[in-house]
């Protein structure tokens, strides 16, 4: 049998591994050998079980799109983390990861955000958890986000603006990492998405499966058995995919889409498709699929979707991708906002960029009127607002 999960040494396959400065060797063991019993014991259970349900709102519903499943020729079901507190699955992982640096006894709180949506999701518990929060963010990134960049203040974080390199995601993960280096024992680094060095993939893959594990008990509700035929979902760095994918990757009778961005075309030279464009590399701390130039130079991505825009991707995905265990689509700019504007007015659900990106990924597929397939809905449109109304009446 192939291995789609994590080995002992971290890789999945030839992609994964923990490539870190000597510094901060020893939070990353210590992590690495505290991350499965805190997450195995009763009471992380219990209470990251707790504040999913009372706290974030789950289980969020598995809805029967009839208007998709009609358009589509297949029963389609949207996996609705749209519904979750602050929009999106992001919550999922800041609430589990909050709870075990809580319980290593550490006291402060960073991390790095590009769009913002994680570093809201990570100010959010901090608040709710009443520890510190830090989050570096590129100074680009910084001016054209300035309501998440209010809200994080608002909720009590301090926003530090990068100014080195690009201003953007890359340059505030390098500046989370230094100030990590130097506070290694107080500070827990919360990284937003399957990527980074190992434990971060295996450990943010195992907060997201209770998508997964929701999926299962919701299909044998509704149609007697607990796998669908096909999961779609879109990949940045690849936590909603995973979360969704986590408890089927050894269901061979499960077919897995992944929508990456393709931005203005895979080969326009403006595109984030990873997977696509990528070659091996070492990025954060982790070897995996980078878009890159010959001499290892990491390539600007662009997307119009904030939280595809990232020229890595989680070594799990690079790894299913290898294996052909999922097939991966590239979907660009205008595809994602037809399909955008195609759910808001025949389902009343305004998704988020992102996940338009999934939406879009069922025109590629040919369905069988019997398949069932379930797509994950990673967050509302609340915050594309201003990019939805600039191209409202094109689409
Ligand atoms: C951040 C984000 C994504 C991309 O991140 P993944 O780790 O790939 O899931 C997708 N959808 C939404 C709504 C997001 O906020």
């Amino acid at each position: 049998m192939k291995q789609y999960s994590v080995d002992e040494r971290g890789y999945y396959g030839e992609f994964g591994g923990a490539f870190i400065p000597e510094i901060l060797h020893k939070c990353v063991t210590d992590l690495k050998k505290a991350y499965l019993p805190i997450m195995e014991s009763s009471k992380f259970q219990q209470d990251f079980n707790k504040l999913l349900q009372d706290y974030v709102g789950r289980p969020s519903p598995l809805y029967l799109s009839r208007q998709l499943s009609e358009r589509f020729g297949a029963k389609i079901y949207l996996k609705r983390e749209d519904l979750n507190h602050t929009g999106a699955h992001k919550i999922n992982n800041t609430i589990g990861q909050i709870l075990i640096a809580r319980e290593m006894g550490k006291t402060r709180i960073i991390a790095e955000t590009g769009a913002g949506q994680h570093g809201v999701a990570t100010a959010t518990v901090c608040a709710l958890m009443q520890m510190p929060c830090t989050v570096y963010m590129g100074e680009t990134d910084v001016k054209r986000q300035q309501v998440n960049v209010k809200k994080m203040e608002m909720l009590g974080a301090t926003v530090v603006p990068v100014t080195s390199g690009n201003m953007t995601l890359k340059d505030a993960t390098n500046e989370a990492i230094r100030d990590w280096c130097s506070h290694p024992s107080d500070t827990h680094y919360i990284i937003g998405s399957t990527i980074g060095p190992h434990p971060y993939p295996d450990m943010v893959a195992r907060l997201q499966s209770v998508i997964s594990k929701e999926i299962k008990v919701q299909l044998t509700e509704k149609e007697g058995r607990d796998y669908p035929n096909y999961l779609v979902a879109c990949v940045g760095g690849g936590s909603n995919a995973a979360g969704t994918i986590y408890e089927y990757l050894d269901n061979d009778n499960v077919k897995i889409i992944l929508a990456e961005a393709g931005g203005k075309g895979v080969e326009s030279g403006e595109s984030a498709a990873t997977i696509h464009l990528g070659t091996a590399g070492v990025l954060h701390g982790c070897r995996t699929l980078l878009m890159q130039t010959e001499d290892g130079q990491i390539t600007e991505p662009y997307s119009i979707s904030a939280g595809l825009d990232y020229p890595g991707i989680g070594p799990i995905h690079a790894n299913l991708a290898k294996q052909k265990r999922a097939e991966v689509l590239a979907v660009n700019d205008d595809e994602a906002l037809k399909a955008a504007f195609e759910l808001t007015r025949r389902e009343g659900i305004i998704p988020a960029l992102e996940s338009a990106h999934a939406l879009a990924a069922l025109e590629k597929v040919t369905f069988m009127p019997d398949d069932i397939v379930v797509l994950t809905l990673s967050g509302r449109g609340d915050k594309d607002l201003e990019t939805y109304f600039k191209y409202e009446g094109h689409y």
